[in-house]
């Protein structure tokens, strides 16, 4: 067996006795009967593959009632006691869900079953899912879809558990209809720093609700949500369409996203080289003959004249085949209204559970290229509409103009309305209340780009980070900032509540050693 069930108690509690003689009469009556098992390679490990701390312990929890023991027993403990990461499916970029010479608590240990309620007579209005933390939206969509449900607001990849979502913010191309995925949250099942298990609302302890909701695992460990649902469609009507002007490419995404009575989902990317158009079709089962010419500077910049860069829409229309060819109806009365390259628009239809775990099929085609167990270093920021440009050629003339560039750039518009202030996730002040995200989802290949040269792409984006964050207005997304005054940049306005949140909810800095936010007392 793999994993070697030893009971760790006497590391973690050595660690606890060493401060204080008083505070533990026998391993059992901190931490009941739950094992602390010999930490696995995976609790020191992350799809950024970049930062590897390796913890004392790892908990695979039954219960919020074993986490609660847990936390319960730290969070009294003096200081120099382990501090604890909650770990869900582990994508983390930069250590974010690791703890050296901590506890991993790994929450897919914890009950993952998936109850789905819907009201009848109620249309969809009342439908909910109650989803244990730990499980992966996937499976919930699995679940879901057995009762002709769904969640409203996604990730473009949906092998991502449900806390770890939680705990950042979850957006897809449903976000600027329904918000990001922190915006559909009924109720929450949290245990705080302090070990108590709490049921949490907007209504009921809203603090701690809002508190967790894009909390980086700050505040307690999320065992349990209330998502609402939809009616699933069977099918949605896929399509996209291609640009060779960056202010026509925003344009239409901005009219898109002003139809939310017609469309259901708006991205895009850039299209840079022939490379990047064959691997963003992976998942898209439709002919495209879009063959643009990009020029014949490959480099980007230092070859003469600047590449040609091209960008393509993309967005869908629910399919419910009730009334016939509907779908195609509004994706042909949308389409008529868009401004791309005519004829490059391709539209193809398929499966709802397919589209959305389209990402799948990407992962599938990395693997077997050797590039998905890689180092990844993304750089994901939210930029307010007026400088979306302006970061635009910024990337042009620094991260992408390296003529090793690969891996896709997500460019789409937020509805920053759509985002609830009263939670803990960071995005820019808009004054037109939109923002853009942009996500360049980079793979190095180590037989390319070894450890300096990972070390000088993430230099290289805290520096378009920062000038982004300084002249732009942007925020990061996904990002561990490098020092608490950055922290504190970063949330700007809103670090005094996450530092009152801090002391109220994890006054011991127990929780999540991994941001870097709160040293634990040493
Ligand atoms: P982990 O990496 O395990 O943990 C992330 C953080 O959350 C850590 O700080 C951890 O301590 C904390 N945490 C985890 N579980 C809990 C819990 N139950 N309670 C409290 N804190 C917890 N994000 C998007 O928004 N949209 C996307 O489209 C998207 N696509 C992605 C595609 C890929 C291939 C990858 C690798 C990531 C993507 N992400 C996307 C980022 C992803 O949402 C975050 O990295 C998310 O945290 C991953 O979930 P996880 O279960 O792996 O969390």
């Amino acid at each position: 067996m793999a994993l070697k069930a030893v009971y760790l108690y006497a590391a973690v509690v050595a660690l606890l006795l060493c401060s204080s003689a008083n505070f533990i009469q026998s391993p059992s009556d901190v931490l009941g009967p739950v094992a602390l098992l010999e930490p696995t390679p995976s609790a020191a490990r992350d799809f950024g593959a970049m930062v590897s701390k390796a913890p004392v312990a790892v908990m695979r929890p039954g219960s919020a009632a074993d986490i609660a023991r847990l936390l319960g027993a730290l969070s009294s403990a003096p200081p120099g006691t382990p501090a604890v990461a909650a770990r869900g499916a582990g994508h983390s970029l930069h250590g974010q869900a690791q703890a050296r010479g901590g506890i991993v608590v790994e929450t897919r240990a914890l009950p993952r079953a998936v109850e789905v309620v819907a009201r009848r007579g109620d249309g969809d209005g009342g439908a909910y899912a109650d989803v244990g933390a730990g499980a992966l939206w996937v499976e919930v969509l699995e679940e879901c879809l057995r009762a002709g449900l769904a969640p409203r607001s996604w990730t473009d990849y949906l092998h991502l558990t449900v806390g770890g979502t939680l705990s950042n913010g979850g957006i897809s191309g449903q976000a600027f209809k329904h918000g990001p995925q922190i915006s559909n949250v009924l109720e929450l099942e949290v245990v705080t720093g302090t070990g108590e298990v709490v049921t949490c609302s907007p209504t009921r302890s809203p603090e701690l609700f809002f508190a967790v909701l894009g909390g980086l695992g700050q505040f307690g460990i999320i065992t349990r949500a209330r998502i609402p649902l939809q009616a699933a469609p069977p099918k949605v009507r896929w399509v996209r369409a291609f640009y060779d002007s960056f202010e026509t490419f925003t344009r239409d995404q901005e009219l898109l996203v002003s139809m939310p009575e017609l469309v259901d989902y708006v991205e895009g990317f850039m299209v840079l080289n022939e490379h990047s158009l064959r691997s963003s079709s992976v998942a898209f089962p439709a002919e495209v003959n879009f063959a643009p010419d990009f020029g014949s500077d490959g480099g980007g910049g230092g070859g003469g004249g600047k590449k040609k860069v091209y960008y393509c829409v993309e967005f869908a229309v629910h399919d419910f085949q009730r009334q016939d060819s509907a779908a195609d109806h509004v994706v042909e009365l949308v389409s008529g209204k868009l401004s791309f390259l005519r004829p490059h628009a391709y539209s193809v239809e398929v499966a709802y559970f397919d589209f959305l775990n389209r990402v799948r099929m990407e992962e599938e085609s990395l693997r077997s290229r050797g590039l998905w167990d890689v180092p990844h270093p993304w750089l994901n920021v939210f930029v307010p509409r007026h400088g979306a440009a302006g970061f635009k050629d910024l990337l042009m003339d620094t991260v992408i103009a390296r003529g090793d560039f690969e891996g896709p750039v997500l460019i789409y518009p937020l509805l920053t309305d759509r985002w609830d202030g009263n939670t803990s996730a960071v995005v820019p002040a808009a004054p037109d209340g939109v923002a853009y995200v942009f996500s360049v989802l980079r793979s190095t290949d180590p037989s390319r780009c070894g450890g300096a040269c990972v070390d000088a792409i993430l230099e290289e984006h805290r520096r378009v980070a920062d000038e982004a964050c300084r002249r732009l207005g942007a925020k990061q997304y996904l990002a561990r900032q490098p020092s608490r005054a950055h922290w504190r940049d970063h949330f700007g306005a809103g670090w005094d509540r996450f530092v009152a949140r801090k002391a109220r909810f994890d006054p011991m800095h127990v929780l999540g050693p991994g941001q870097g936010i709160f040293p634990r007392a040493t």
